[in-house]
């Protein structure tokens, strides 16, 4: 019941990490998602227990081996097993809100996190590995990625987060970025909160809202904009 994550990784001792505290924490205490981390280097077959050797053609680094990675992945994710199989990767599909919210709805995810160099690339394809990133950067290590990709999801499953509607207005939800908070003191250095969210005029608040939400993405992100944010 509720979504099932299995990461993959040489350092299971990276999770629950930041997933164990605050809503995501209490989500994992109350069930409503689990996680399971598991070692590759489990599944090595050698003395040594090596998951990496070196780059074939030459190349600096190691390469995570392909024998070790499905050995790892037939055990966590056997046939049948619906969930879609992620790799954390900086050569992945950028991670979206639109990718989060269809993973949230969906039953779990089964993630490996590279390390080193990468991955030897007949795992990816005949295991149906999907690459995702979470942006233009080199991290040393998917597990960071992973723990994004996690708290993105979990904080839309269901009872997590105390208002449903708190998902609803934020940032890429609508297309656009969010509009600027306020709370009390109504006065803070001289500035006060602006008028007509104190004006009780629910729909002054709104288009007030909207037309925020559009300037602050015309600044900032004019490309969110270009691919067609939705009007209200
Ligand atoms: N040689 C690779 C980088 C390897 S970094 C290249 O040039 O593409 C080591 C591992 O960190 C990767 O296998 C991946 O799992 C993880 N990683 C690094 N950057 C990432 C990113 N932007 N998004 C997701 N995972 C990333």
């Amino acid at each position: 019941m509720g979504f099932a994550a299995t990461v993959l990784t040489l350092y299971p001792e990276m999770f629950p990490g930041s997933l164990g505290v605050s809503l995501a924490g209490k989500a994992l205490e109350a069930g409503t998602w689990s996680l399971e981390a598991r070692n590759i280097r489990d599944f090595a077959t050698d003395k040594h227990r090596m998951v990496d050797d070196t780059p074939a053609g030459g190349g600096p680094g190691m390469v995570m081996k392909p024998d070790v990675l499905a050995s790892a992945i037939d055990a966590a994710s056997p046939e049948g097993d619906l969930r879609p199989r992620l790799l954390m990767s900086p050569r992945g599909k950028p991670l979206t809100q639109e990718r989060v919210r269809e993973l949230a709805a969906g039953p779990g995810a089964v993630i490996l996190c590279g390390r080193f160099e990468g991955v030897d690339e007949r795992v990816i394809t005949r295991r149906g590995l999907q690459e995702v990133s979470i942006g233009d950067y080199v991290l040393s290590g998917g597990e960071l990625g992973a723990l994004v990709l996690l708290d993105a999801v979990v904080r839309l499953l269901p009872g997590v987060m105390g208002h449903a509607e708190s998902g609803s207005s934020e940032s890429f939800e609508q297309g656009l970025l969010e509009y600027p908070q306020y709370t009390r003191p109504r006065e803070f250095e001289g500035e006060e909160i602006p008028a007509v969210l104190l004006s009780g005029d629910h729909q002054a608040i709104a288009r007030w809202k909207q037309a925020q939400s559009e300037r602050i993405t015309a600044e900032r992100r004019p490309d969110l904009l270009a691919k067609g944010a939705k009007k209200p």
